[in-house]
């Protein structure tokens, strides 16, 4: 928990395309329309929650990771420390020690366990955050640079950048990558409670019992939203019934609001269902925040 005032809700997904990313906008904008709100874009492989905004006048920030600057000069090339790295990352080959920055962890083992401090840490470029304003909205988003793979580094990155804002709005929205692995748990590591989106489908069904199976593996609080309701089977609802998994809200299927979110459009407005299922969310936030106060 955050103990700072501020309600980290993060958005999250057992995979791609259930609709994490029409949530995360719509109900960031709809509840900006009342408060502040900071919405943080954490796919930092393929953010794309700026496209449904007009905001102008972005600051930049690159962000860097740490990783090994082998110095020829100090190595007696001993070996050391291709043994020390678990990922490796570092190798001896012939009169050389090379880093492979790529699969860098940037633990700092081989450059703290060196015995001639042959292995400096500096900082390498991985991407970079990107920071709007709109109206009450604060719109944060990283990206990876071309080539970067490494999404858990930018991540953790990104969580220290909004940590660090002078202006903290008291909600705040992340916007997770798809799926169950290692940027999954990253992005949601500093939430506060987990909306997991899901869709009535057996695919959905499968995907999110492995994601609720994640958030009780790392102890996070969750609830469930389905989102295009009716365009499937009842698996879903009776899974979650059975399992004792709370479903937050249900945004019915609707070819407009396909089409709405297929434009980059905000949907919130003229959608009636999904301007339901927001004020059941923004209930549901405020009951939260008394919670975690
Ligand atoms: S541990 Fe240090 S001295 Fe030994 S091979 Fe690696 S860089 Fe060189
Ligand atoms: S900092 Fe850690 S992960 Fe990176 S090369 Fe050294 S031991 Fe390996």
């Amino acid at each position: 928990m955050t103990n700072t005032g501020i309600f980290k809700l993060a958005i999250a997904s057992g995979k791609g395309g259930t609709g994490k990313t029409l949530l995360s906008t719509n109900l960031a904008d709809y509840l900006a329309q009342k408060q502040a709100v900071l919405l943080a874009d954490m796919d930092v492989e393929e953010p794309n929650d700026a496209l449904f905004f007009d905001a102008e006048n972005k600051v930049i920030t690159p962000q860097y990771k740490m990783i090994p600057d082998w110095q020829s000069d100090r190595c007696t090339l001993c070996g050391d420390c291709t043994r020390h790295c678990k990922f490796h990352a570092v190798i001896r080959l012939g009169d050389f020690v090379m880093v492979f920055n790529e699969l860098c962890h940037s633990c700092y083992a081989c450059s703290d366990l060196c015995p001639e401090q042959a292995l400096p840490m500096k900082p390498y470029r991985m991407g970079e955050t990107s920071h709007q304003l709109l109206n009450q909205l604060q719109l944060v988003e990283s990206r990876l640079d071309v080539g970067q793979e490494q999404a858990v580094p930018l991540i953790y990155a990104t969580q220290k950048y909004i940590r660090e804002l002078e202006n903290k709005p008291a909600i705040q929205i992340l916007d997770c990558p798809p799926g169950t692995s290692c940027p999954v748990v990253a992005a949601v590591d500093e939430a506060d409670f987990v909306l997991l989106v899901t869709e009535p489908t057996p695919f959905g069904l499968n995907d999110l019992k492995l994601a609720v199976d994640t958030m009780r593996q790392i102890d996070k609080a969750f609830a469930v939203v389905i989102n295009r309701q009716g365009m499937g089977d009842d698996a879903v609802e009776n899974w979650c019934e059975n399992e004792g998994v709370k479903i937050a809200a249900r945004i019915p299927y609707d070819r407009q609001l396909a089409e709405q979110y297929a434009a980059a459009k905000l949907a919130w407005r003229k959608n009636t269902a999904l301007r339901k299922a927001l004020e059941e969310l923004a209930v549901l936030i405020q009951q939260k925040q008394v919670q975690y106060a």
